[in-house]
């Protein structure tokens, strides 16, 4: 059983083609936000016809990761700012087009929960908090290994929690939310540096784990998680990263709390979002 798996995110964009549970070809390339979903489109379906000419590639299912909101039911691109010319876009029917394989789409962070729940730093430990710590944050629940959408697919949105209320101003036109303290895009320019740069120092993390630290303090005094594992491309930082995190959420936390505050970095690294879409193929040819 072959499947095709997409992950469509602001910075990147990636695609895949398991062989079973095994990834065998996987391609990323930039994503150019100007250019529109059309663009991309053409270089997914361009790599996709490749892999068909020159591996004999022929998936009975897709899966989708979109680096934005999803509503789940109608498997349509919620509107956003953050991915405009999106949100009226045929993206299901377009992939089933060139594909000739039925598809399933959610958002990126639901899909990478997903991914690292059934074949990443999440086996074996449910329920499970994951977080893209990326361009922007997202969260996923994973509940009885299932994704846990809530009522309008809406569960998880970390990333606007108010973890500095006199903060600096989101572009969601609220003040010091997760993501406008803790994502690459604004730490880049706030700070002048790519975050792998300003991770290097130890000073900057002391202070930048106090922020971090807050929103897993929800996660945790709300879902109470077996685990919580950290994707994206700031969750490279490692151990310089992690060990000041765990000691400073362990300060935060509610002092009478028993709640575990595990905390890891994925296992999938970059195919976190591959797998999880992999993971949601399934679903179509398991039901
Ligand atoms: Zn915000």
């Amino acid at each position: 059983m072959q499947t095709l798996a997409i992950d469509i995110g602001g910075t990147k964009f990636s695609v895949g083609a398991f062989e079973a549970d095994r990834l065998i070809l996987r391609e990323t390339r930039l994503t150019d936000r100007r250019a529109g979903p059309d663009r991309m489109l053409a270089q997914i379906e361009q790599i996709f016809r490749l892999w068909c000419d020159d591996h004999g590639f022929r998936p009975q299912r897709c899966g989708i990761g979109f680096g934005g909101p999803v509503d789940y039911p109608s498997q349509t691109v919620t509107l956003s700012t953050h991915v405009e010319g999106w949100a009226q876009y045929p993206l299901i029917a377009r992939v089933q087009q060139f594909a000739g394989a039925p598809v399933l789409m959610d958002n990126d962070a639901n899909a990478g929960a997903l991914g690292e729940a059934l074949y990443g730093a999440g086996r074996e430990t449910d329920p499970l908090f994951y977080m893209t710590l990326s361009t922007g944050i997202g969260g996923g629940i994973i509940a009885g290994r299932r994704v846990y959408r809530g009522a309008d697919s809406f569960a998880g949105e970390i990333g606007h929690l108010n973890v500095e209320p006199n903060g600096p101003d989101c572009l969601c036109g609220s003040r010091g939310c997760y993501e406008r303290m803790c994502c690459g895009l604004w730490l880049e320019r706030d700070y002048g540096q790519p975050a792998s740069d300003l991770l290097q120092d130890p000073r900057f993390v002391q202070n930048y784990v106090v922020y971090l630290a807050r929103g897993l303090k929800t996660a945790i005094m709300l879902l109470n998680p077996a685990r919580i594992v950290i994707g994206g491309g700031i969750s490279k930082a490692g151990e310089s990263l992690f060990i000041p995190l765990r000691e400073e959420l362990n300060r935060q936390m509610t002092a009478w709390s028993r709640a575990r505050r595990e905390v890891v970095p994925s296992e999938l690294g970059d195919d976190s979002v591959l797998f999880g879409a992999l993971a949601l193929a399934k679903q179509i040819t398991d039901t």
